[in-house]
């Protein structure tokens, strides 16, 4: 009979607000063993290494997150790369080293299934109406804006768009007034305050109506299933994979 193989998964930025969520979330898992708990003060490499991690789930800061992902994958971990901030010129990098060494690491800015959910909707939307604009809230400790989140939802949506007969919405110039960062055809506001967690809303406009999805965060808790889907898939993966398949 086959054995259950055991992911040995190491957390990184474990004393932050997701990192002790994965952390407690893997030691309850049957298939997984928490390898390490890492934060700011520790040598990840050195981690790794002496944990003989196969996963490594970051979860840190904006600043870090390209040397984080560069030290797990070259100390022959795979990362699941759960912090924003990567620039288009850092994924690119991440995934040749990836295939260099015929490995896999996943990065998803937002691992909630509505979040997947409103995405594809968002999508969905755009081959029939447009313009829409994006208005994203978070709480006001988030460091990055606009949210990794609303980026990888324009982006979606300008691509969608872009397919329409009539060109979708075209690329909009970033404006002197206060109307928000435009990505592509898509604008984006972002507001920072206490009290909030997480809520996006992508507003299309019509002729006479408007459509609004919205996708709130009321617990960090939602996070947790599609991390521990990342962490099983992601030994499979080949390349930097952008973004949760459902
Ligand atoms: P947080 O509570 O501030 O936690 C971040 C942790 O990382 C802190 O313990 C911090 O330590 C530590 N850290 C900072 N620099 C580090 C380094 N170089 N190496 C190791 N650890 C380091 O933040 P959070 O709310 O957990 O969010 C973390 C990130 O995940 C943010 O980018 C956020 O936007 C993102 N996020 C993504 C998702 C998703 O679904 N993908 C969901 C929620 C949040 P100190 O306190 O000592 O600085």
């Amino acid at each position: 009979m086959d054995e259950q193989r055991i992911i040995r998964v190491g957390v990184n930025g474990a004393k932050g607000r997701m990192g002790m969520i994965i952390a407690e979330g893997i030691r309850s898992e049957r298939d997984m063993q928490l390898a390490f708990e890492a934060d700011r003060s520790d040598d990840l490499a050195d981690c790794i290494a002496s944990a003989g991690a196969d996963v490594v789930v970051d979860f840190t800061v904006p600043g870090a997150v390209f040397e984080n992902t560069m030290a797990i994958l070259r100390s022959g971990a795979s990362p699941v790369v759960g912090t924003t901030g990567l620039t288009a010129e850092e994924i690119d990098a991440i995934d040749h080293e990836l295939l260099n060494r015929n490995m896999g690491g996943i990065y998803a800015p937002n691992f909630s299934l509505g979040a997947l959910l409103m995405m594809r909707f968002a999508e969905e939307a755009a081959r029939y109406m447009m313009p829409c604009e994006i208005i994203e809230l978070h709480h006001e400790g988030k460091l990055d804006s606009p949210s990794g989140t609303a980026l990888m939802t324009a982006d979606r949506i300008n691509e969608r768009a872009g397919t329409r007969r009539d060109g979708g919405g075209g690329t909009l110039e970033d404006s002197p007034r206060s109307r928000g960062l435009c990505q592509g055809s898509t604008r984006i506001h972002s507001v920072r305050l206490p009290g909030l967690i997480a809520q996006q809303q992508v507003i299309y406009g019509g002729s006479g109506e408007t459509l609004t999805l919205v996708h709130n965060v009321t617990s960090r808790a939602c996070f947790l299933p599609g991390v521990l889907l990342a962490v099983r898939q992601v030994l499979e993966v080949r390349g930097f994979q952008q973004g949760m398949k459902i």
